[in-house]
């Protein structure tokens, strides 16, 4: 009972989550940067036009891409019942779905389904990664890191324009470390929250190159994550092309293209 209760809990705290991060951290992060960063740095700098016009272009083309990934992944449906698919006796038998799987079939508790081709279940996205939304969470781990880079290297000039004399070191140290501020006794200002997205913006860039390069890495090699310790399955090329598709190289660019996978689950399908 404690445990149907907790695990409820958890599923609300993750769906809350997810669509707090796509409607509203993620846009609040883009209206952070242009209008609060971006005039700062305009006056400090006294950037041209031309530099504002591509600034402006390149945060609006990352941001489309982020959350673009983010909501086709998270609509992208890879559980088998929705297929309409019937499997051969290869794979193996679900008994909570009550469904013949193919190979690389996974049930997830999470998702209360079987999901083609398993990769994780994914809590930011609320949702399995799996055969048909794979290239949308790759993308979105790409971008996600470029934004990232990207605001760090402004947002520094930023936080440093607004402290003299080592004060934004002395910023950061105060904010990782809160007994220090008790003894100084110093006021808590808007500057620390500027701070506090700085390190924000560090961490995150941090934490998506690790997950992007163990993900690329299992892609090249034709993986899933399951699998991360077997040896690699086919050549490159088709590993690339089983996961971002025929269109890959718009997928690069534009999240909202169909680019249709080349299935490589090894199954035979019946009544397609
Ligand atoms: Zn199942
Ligand atoms: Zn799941």
């Amino acid at each position: 009972m404690t445990t149907t209760i907790l695990e409820k809990f958890f599923y609300i705290c993750e769906k809350v989550h997810c669509y707090s991060t796509v409607f509203i951290l993620t846009p609040g992060f883009l209206i952070f940067e242009m209008g609060v960063v971006r005039p700062t740095l305009i006056e400090i700098y006294k950037i041209g036009v031309a530099k504002q016009l591509l600034h402006v272009f390149l945060s609006v083309f990352c941001f489309i891409n982020v959350t673009g990934n983010m909501i086709m992944s998270i609509i992208s449906d890879c559980s088998i019942n929705k297929t309409r698919r019937q499997f051969t006796e290869d794979g193996d038998f679900c008994e909570l779905c009550k469904i013949q799987r193919p190979p690389k079939a996974w049930h997830c508790k999470e998702c209360n389904v079987c999901i083609l081709k398993r990769d994780h279940h994914c809590f930011f996205f609320s949702r399995c990664i799996g055969l048909y939304n794979r290239r949308y969470y790759l993308m979105y781990l790409v971008y996600i890191h470029i934004s990232m880079v990207y605001s760090t290297y402004y947002n520094y000039y930023f936080v440093s324009s607004i402290f003299e004399n080592h004060g934004l070191e002395m910023a950061i140290f105060r904010l990782l470390n809160p007994f220090l501020r008790y003894i100084m006794r110093e006021e808590t200002s808007i500057k620390d929250i500027y701070v506090f997205f700085f390190l924000l913006n560090v961490g995150i860039a941090i934490w998506s190159a690790i997950l992007l390069s163990f993900h690329m890495r299992n892609v090249f090699r034709g993986l899933t994550a399951h699998e991360y310790r077997e040896p690699s399955k086919s050549n490159w090329k088709e590993n690339l092309l089983s996961v971002f598709g025929t269109k890959w190289y718009i997928t690069l660019i534009w999240p909202f293209v169909d680019s249709p996978v080349i299935d490589d689950t090894d199954f035979i399908v019946k009544n397609r």
